[in-house]
């Protein structure tokens, strides 16, 4: 999507080796136009999957979801991050470690907000590892819910997380796909 690649462009700093940092208008302020437009777009490539329910992780996660949902007009659910777990009854869990923080967060969701059969896309701001994705597709599992497909606002091609999925057979549309970060400066893979 040339609007993002040219946000990512202009707002987007590479910290180290691997990691983008876009809190001008993704991870902290958020932009709300450019939100709903990434939203319309997942909502364009999912129109015909039957989606019941958008499902992220908070935090980051929820713009992008909400305004997703807003155009396929079914509810946003995010998964609750915890870092220490009381397991109880009612809620789905799975743990996600994260490379950027190097920490594992337990992610939860009510049992009540996602219910059999539904088929649910996930969405999530970044794929780099697949670990987030993965934890949202375990949660998927234990609720005997279906996976329609998985939306990414900006993916790295260069960690795992795309090649887990692709051998997971899942749809991943991501809007944004950077291939390498050379000198500071963004590349992305429709790029020469
Ligand atoms: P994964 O679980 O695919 O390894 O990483 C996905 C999660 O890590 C995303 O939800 C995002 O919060 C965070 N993340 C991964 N890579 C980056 C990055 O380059 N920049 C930022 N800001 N967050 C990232």
């Amino acid at each position: 999507m040339q609007l993002l690649e040219d946000r990512i462009k202009k707002d987007g700093r590479v910290l180290g080796e691997d990691v983008l940092k876009v809190d001008n208008f993704l991870n902290h302020q958020v932009d709300p136009k450019l939100m709903a437009q990434l939203g319309a777009e997942f909502a364009r490539l999912f129109k015909d999957e039957k989606i019941d329910k958008v499902l992220t992780v908070e935090s980051s996660g929820i713009a992008p979801a909400v305004f997703t949902a807003l155009d396929l007009e079914v509810p946003m659910v995010f998964a609750r991050k915890k870092k220490s777990l009381t397991l109880t009854e009612e809620n789905y869990t799975a743990d996600v470690y994260s490379f950027t923080k190097q920490e594992t967060n337990h992610i939860i969701v009510d049992k009540r907000f996602i219910q059999p059969g539904e088929r649910v896309l996930l969405i999530d701001d970044f794929l780099a590892n697949g670990q987030a994705v993965q934890g949202m597709m375990e949660i998927l599992d234990a609720a005997d819910a279906e996976l329609a497909g998985v939306g990414i606002v900006i993916e790295k091609t260069f960690q795992k997380g795309r090649a887990l999925l692709d051998e997971a057979n899942v749809r991943v549309e991501s809007l944004a796909r950077i291939a390498a970060f050379e000198d500071g400066e963004v590349k992305f893979a429709d790029e020469n």
